[in-house]
Formats: C-alpha cells, sequence, structure tokens
C-alpha cells in the first residue's frame, strides 16, 4: 500500500506538474485523559500518533492558495487568500486555507501555496486528523515563507493558536486547543501535560512497553451528526456556570470547594457538567502523578473514573464508546475510556503487552452481538510532533 506521504508527493505531481519544495507532517493524537478540559482553562495529557498528515508544498509568486487533498473526491479548492473568511473556501479547504488566514491574521507575511495533502490519521474518528491536517499546512507555510515557528516550543505554541484559530474562525469549528498543541508540541515516547490556562507544557514519559502494557485504541467507526451542536452545547454550558459563579473559567474551582460551589448552581444538568470538569481536571494531576511513579494500576482506575464522568456527569459517551469501555475492562484492561469530543469517534484501553488484538476481538464481537458495525483498532505508540521531512 502505497504511505500517505508518498500519497501526497505524487498527487502534487500529477496537480501541478513538477516537483514540491518540500514534504511537513503533523500527527493525530489520543488524549490519555483530561477530556472537555481544554476550553475550560483546564489541564489534559495528550499523546501524538504516529498517524500523520502530509503535505508536500510549494510557494506561489502570487496571493492564491490551490490545495488538493488525496483523501477526498474531486477535492481541488481555489482561493485568494484575502477572500478567505468563515465558511469560504468551505468544506476540508477551510482547515488549511484558515491556517494561512491566520498566520496573516496574527501578522506574519504568508502568500501564496500550492499544497497537496494526504493524510492516514483516520478522518472523523475523534483522533484529530483536523489538527494534522492543520499542521501539516502551517509547517509547512512556516518554513516556505521564512517564519521559523518550528524552531522553538513558544514558535510552536504560536502555530498551534494559528491552527486553532483556523478551525474556530474559519472551519467554523468550536475546537478548544488540545488537538493543535499535541500536533504541534508532542515529543516521541512522552505524554504533554498541557495547561489550557497560560499554555505552559510539561514532558511526562511514557513509556508503556517497559512496564509490559500497550495502549489499544478502538475507532468505533460511529458519527454522531449531532456532534457539533453538542459539543457547542457543552461548551456553552461551562460559560454560563463560570459567569453565574463569577469566575472567569471552571478551572478556577479546586477540587476541595466543589461541594459547596456546586450548591450555588440551580441547575442539576450545569452541576453534572461542572463536577466533571473540576473532578476531570484532578484527574490529570492525578494520573501524572501514577505515570512518574509508575503505578499504572492506578493510571486504569483514572482511566475508567474519567470515561464513567464523561458518560454520566458530561453525558457525551454513547452506545458504542460505552460498549468498548465495558468490554475492554471485562476483558481484562487495567482501565478503558473515551478520547476526543465523543458522541463516537475512539476509545482508549490499558492492556496486558500482546493482549490488544484479543482485547479488541472481543470488542468487534460485542459490536456485532449488539448489531453495530465493524470497529477498527491499533496499539498506539507516543510520537514525533510536526516536523519537515524533506
Ligand atoms: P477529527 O479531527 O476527529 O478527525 P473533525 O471533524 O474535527 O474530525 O475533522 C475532520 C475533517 O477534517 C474532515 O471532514 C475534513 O474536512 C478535514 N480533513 C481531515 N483530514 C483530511 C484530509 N486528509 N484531507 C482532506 N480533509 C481532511
Ligand atoms: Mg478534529
Amino acid at each position: 500500500m502505497t504511505s500517505a506521504r508518498d500519497r501526497a508527493e505524487e498527487t502534487f505531481r500529477e496537480t501541478f506538474g513538477a516537483e514540491p519544495s518540500g514534504v511537513w507532517a503533523a500527527p493525530g493524537r489520543v488524549n490519555l485523559i483530561g477530556e472537555h478540559t481544554d476550553y475550560n482553562d483546564g489541564l489534559c495529557l495528550p499523546i501524538a500518533l504516529p498517524h500523520r498528515a502530509y503535505a508536500a508544498a510549494r510557494r506561489r509568486d502570487d496571493d492564491r492558495l490551490v490545495l488538493v487533498s488525496a483523501d477526498i473526491p474531486d477535492s481541488r479548492a481555489e482561493v485568494e487568500l484575502s477572500d478567505v473568511a468563515a465558511g469560504t473556501p468551505g468544506g476540508w479547504a477551510s482547515y488549511a486555507a484558515g491556517v494561512l488566514w491566520a498566520l496573516r491574521d496574527a501578522g506574519h507575511e504568508v502568500h501564496g501555496l500550492d499544497v497537496a495533502v494526504a493524510s492516514d490519521v483516520p478522518i472523523g474518528a475523534g483522533l484529530s486528523s483536523s489538527a494534522a491536517l492543520e499542521g501539516c499546512v502551517g509547517a509547512a507555510a512556516s518554513d516556505l515563507f521564512g517564519l521559523g515557528l518550528l524552531d522553538s516550543d513558544e514558535g510552536r505554541s504560536r502555530l498551534a493558536e494559528v491552527c486553532m484559530r483556523a478551525e474556530n474562525v474559519i472551519a467554523e469549528a468550536p475546537t478548544g486547543g488540545l488537538d493543535q498543541a499535541a500536533a504541534m508540541r508532542c515529543a516521541e515516547g512522552h505524554a504533554l501535560l498541557l495547561d489550557c490556562r497560560d499554555g505552559s507544557t510539561r514532558l511526562v514519559p511514557f513509556d508503556l512497553d517497559a512496564h509490559d502494557l500497550e495502549l489499544l485504541v478502538v475507532d468505533t467507526r460511529a458519527t454522531h451528526a449531532l456532534t457539533d451542536g453538542q459539543y457547542g452545547e457543552r461548551r456553552s454550558a461551562c460559560e454560563a456556570a463560570a459567569e453565574a459563579l463569577a469566575i472567569a473559567s471552571l478551572r478556577e474551582i479546586s477540587p476541595s470547594e466543589l461541594e459547596s460551589t456546586l450548591s450555588r448552581l440551580d441547575d442539576e444538568v450545569q452541576r453534572r457538567r461542572v463536577r466533571h470538569v473540576v473532578t476531570e481536571i484532578q484527574r490529570v494531576r492525578d494520573c501524572v502523578e501514577a505515570l512518574s511513579a509508575g503505578d499504572f494500576a492506578e493510571v486504569g482506575r483514572l482511566f475508567d473514573a474519567s470515561h464513567d464522568s464523561l458518560r454520566h456527569d458530561y453525558e457525551v459517551t454513547g452506545t458504542e464508546l460505552d460498549l468498548v469501555a465495558d468490554t475492554a475492562r471485562a476483558e481484562g484492561a487495567l482501565g478503558a475510556r473515551m478520547t476526543g469530543g465523543g458522541f463516537g469517534g475512539s476509545a482508549i484501553a490499558l492492556v496486558r503487552r500482546g493482549t490488544g488484538d484479543q482485547v479488541a476481538a472481543a470488542v468487534a464481537r460485542a459490536f456485532a452481538e449488539a448489531g453495530l458495525g465493524a470497529p477498527q483498532h491499533f496499539v498506539a505508540t507516543a510520537a514525533a510532533p510536526a516536523e519537515r521531512l524533506a
């Protein structure tokens, strides 16, 4: 099978009749724990996946963007940089064009590009194919226009911000920044502890192999049409609760004052949403401590507690994700939880080394028995962030 990188380069040659100036890559991610915390100024803990989006690109001498994706039929899109706006060019191309728009909006001098992308991050599976796409285009633009944003963590942090704005403003998807930070700032063999309040990070060694463990990722293949609306609704509930409590964000609530804070909220649904966010942020801290201590039984318990909180308090799991978590636990996983925004997408399970396929087979049987479509799976390792390849 042709690699995604090769497909990006071949598509570039076919489309533009020339060699690209270079190829850039950016990874998808799984978030180990800390879900729906990013837009609450909270903590999260992603790893970058070996799955990546690739951009083959070259500069143009005008301000036009010509974009093509090897993964989508009839994908070619052309737009003047000055015409890029909310909903324009629309569809997949908004994610790519949005990055150039956001770079220019942040004061960087950027011009037109010819870009061909291809990705082996499953699209729409909650593994952040969108941020991988933004990330490889952002990396290409940074290098081709001499912005140097890949050269330091500070630059990478700014590029992550740019990619998030592209997705929020131009693709009009209200994501919170975790995905883009993971694509830009993770490191091989490590999880990234990201503090979304001030953007600070810490790399946490993540070597399951040394502990005879592995991380199974199950893509449920379930997509829910309501995802966007539901995601926005959760964000609004958190913002409304913070406003009612007269605080800048739910991050301000310490776990010790959770009960007294909840008693000040009239709305029962809001109380549950807040409880998830506050307990989830604490679970990230606890998980980092457990990882550092090599206490993987505790990491597993925290995965379980996170999923249960997302299931009952935040209500973003759904039939498929619950079935993965329940089945993996019954098959001996140390812990299992949904990852990403929820309502479908993917789940992770911490399992003994060499048992991932067996746990995944049990999940597949459970799906078949429940009349659900076949899920897909792979064993994940903590891979490298966005980079130039050639
Ligand atoms: P996720 O990030 O979980 O995969 P999203 O809904 O956030 O799901 O992003 C998926 C969207 O990103 C796709 O619908 C498409 O518009 C765009 N996208 C991602 N990867 C590619 C690609 N390789 N080619 C074209 N568009 C892509
Ligand atoms: Mg996404």
